[in-house]
């Protein structure tokens, strides 16, 4: 897994703001194209707890 820097604290898989899932899926955010950054989003999120 390369080094993925993510500021999601809240999420369990965050590390010192980095990921540390063995390895993360991104989907698109409710479109069916993205075109820029904000229309994707991590599907391997996970509440802490
Ligand atoms: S699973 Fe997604 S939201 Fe959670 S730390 Fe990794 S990149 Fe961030």
């Amino acid at each position: 897994m390369p080094n993925i820097k993510c500021s999601v604290t809240e999420c369990e898989y965050n590390s010192n703001v980095k990921c540390d899932a063995p390895m993360i899926q991104v989907e698109h955010n409710g479109v069916p194209q993205s075109k820029n950054s904000d229309q994707t989003k991590c599907e391997t999120f996970k509440p802490k707890g």
